[in-house]
């Protein structure tokens, strides 16, 4: 659609917002916005890439599409989802009711495409379009007097360079994609194959070899399983503490790698050492926004996204809406509570504080995070505390807060993984009512509730 022709439809007097990626944060975002047009014009949702559903899109080849951008997913072949899709759903659309609690990644991405059909999202969407630049400018009749200029281009020669104006910008650009490599000294001795788990696709390759895994997040430890499943032999190497749970065959665990010797040879933490085929670093990744201006002081170091008025607004520049920058969290209702959040600032319903009570709110929030031992690496990481942070959204915002079933069983479903990692997916879950569910195990038997601990 035209520029002239966008801004017709957009009505006067109405906001106009960007989205930055049709991920499911961008898509939910846009859901969102749609829903209230009394107050919004169409939301501009700019997308890279030619598909939505961002993660779970899979891509067979690894490095860059053919355009020569570098591939987004870090989906592979075999994956199914680690949460069940009785909560991993967004709370207004549920995934279809013939489908077993854990799918695999392709059912989610039919999802998504079900998600932009019901709430007519596709024409809103523009494809193959980078975001380059997000600048804030002062705009009298913009919101509080500030408006953004949102530069993009067609994403491959980035030759057709097209600014429009924005009263709000949601960068919804996603975190899992700039692969994060800690550093080891010595590395570049290492003299097998070394490589990051945003290009592992699927355990093949692989078999027989043996393997260190660096890192034992969910994708460390799906990608341990589905080696064990062609024999590799695999270290599992990481700084948590050990693993209790029975682990796959051929799979035993080490501490850190903490060096690369002259001869290339690994070291562990406990002096022990080893001189593997590969080794697969699932160390996570980095948050990037190279289009954010600089002038918005948004920050990274150290796996922390700072200043965020509840890890989402930058005080200083408040109708820009960081959506979706948690971890450990149950992702899609995430982005639910976040968007409606971001509604109710956006029309009134919640006033946002000064900027420098948000300042403040920012401090006195990271000052208890670490005083409660929190590491700045980590204070992005929510776990149980999201439930809380969910409820604290809604209720400033003024809408309908998750049911009350959500927490326990997502909490549950942790607590059966911890316990059985090998077996958790094959567990199958029913809602009850608005507080209560119930899991079978793949025989059809009614397994107990597991106690949990006070979220
Ligand atoms: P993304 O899905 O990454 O989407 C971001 C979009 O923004 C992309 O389409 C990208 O092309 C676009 N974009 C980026 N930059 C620009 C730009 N400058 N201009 C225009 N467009 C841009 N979650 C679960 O709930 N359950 C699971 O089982 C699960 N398993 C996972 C397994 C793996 C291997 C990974 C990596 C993640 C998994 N997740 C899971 C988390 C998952 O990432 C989230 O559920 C969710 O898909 C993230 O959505 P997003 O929109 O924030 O980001």
């Amino acid at each position: 659609m035209s520029l002239v022709g966008r801004f017709k439809m957009s009505g006067l007097g109405k906001l106009r917002v960007a989205v930055i990626g049709a991920g499911a944060a961008g898509l939910c975002a846009a859901r969102n916005l749609l829903a209230r047009q009394d107050i919004f014009a169409p939301p501009v949702i700019f997308e890279i890439t030619k598909n939505i559903g961002g993660t779970w899109v899979y891509e067979e080849r690894v490095g860059h599409y053919d355009n020569g951008l570098p591939i987004h997913s870090s989906m592979y072949r075999d994956l199914r989802t680690n949460i069940p899709k009785e909560v991993m759903s967004f709370p207004d659309f549920p995934f279809a009711k013939h489908l077993p609690s854990f799918v695999h990644h392709t059912e989610v991405r039919k999802y998504l495409e079900q998600y932009c059909d019901h709430f007519n999202l596709w024409d809103h969407i523009q494809f193959g379009t980078t975001v380059d630049a997000v600048k804030p400018v002062k705009e009298q009749s913009g919101w509080k007097g500030l408006a953004w200029d949102v530069t993009t281009s067609d994403g491959i020669e980035r030759s057709k360079s097209i600014k429009e104006r924005f009263d709000a910008v949601m960068v919804c650009n996603g975190h899992f994609y700039d692969p994060y490599i800690p550093t080891i000294p010595g590395l570049e001795k290492f003299k097998g194959m070394l490589m990051h788990s945003h290009d592992y696709r699927n355990a093949e390759p692989f078999a027989g070899k043996s393997v260190v895994v660096l890192g034992a997040g969910l994708s460390g430890l799906d990608i341990a399983m589905e080696l064990s499943d062609v024999n590799a032999k695999v270290i599992l190497s990481h700084g948590q503490r050990p693993l209790t749970c029975p682990l796959p065959t051929g799979v035993e665990q080490a501490p850190p790698v903490v060096k690369v010797l002259e001869d290339g040879t690994l070291e562990f933490q406990d002096g022990k050492q080893a001189t593997p085929d590969v080794f697969l670093f699932c160390t996570g990744y980095n948050f990037t926004f190279p289009f954010l201006d600089e002038n918005v002081g948004v920050k990274v170091k150290d796996h922390l996204v700072f200043p965020l008025y509840k890890f989402l607004i930058p005080p200083a520049y408040p109708s820009l809406f960081i959506v979706g920058i948690c971890r450990a969290i149950c992702p899609f209702p995430h982005f639910h509570v976040q968007s409606k959040f971001v509604i109710s600032v956006l029309d009134g319903s919640f006033t946002l504080p000064s900027r420098e009570e948000m300042e403040k709110d920012i401090e006195l929030d990271t000052a208890a995070r670490r005083a409660r031992g929190i590491a700045t690496r980590h204070i992005l990481k929510l776990d149980s505390e999201q439930w809380a942070y969910n409820d604290h959204l809604a209720q400033l915002g003024g809408f309908q807060p998750l049911p009350r079933y959500w927490s326990n069983l997502y909490e549950s479903n942790k607590v059966f993984r911890a316990r059985d990692m090998l077996n958790y997916k094959t567990h199958n879950y029913t809602v009850l009512d608005e507080t209560d569910w119930m899991v079978q195990n793949l025989q059809g038997q009614q397994l107990p509730k597991p106690q949990l601990k006070q979220i």
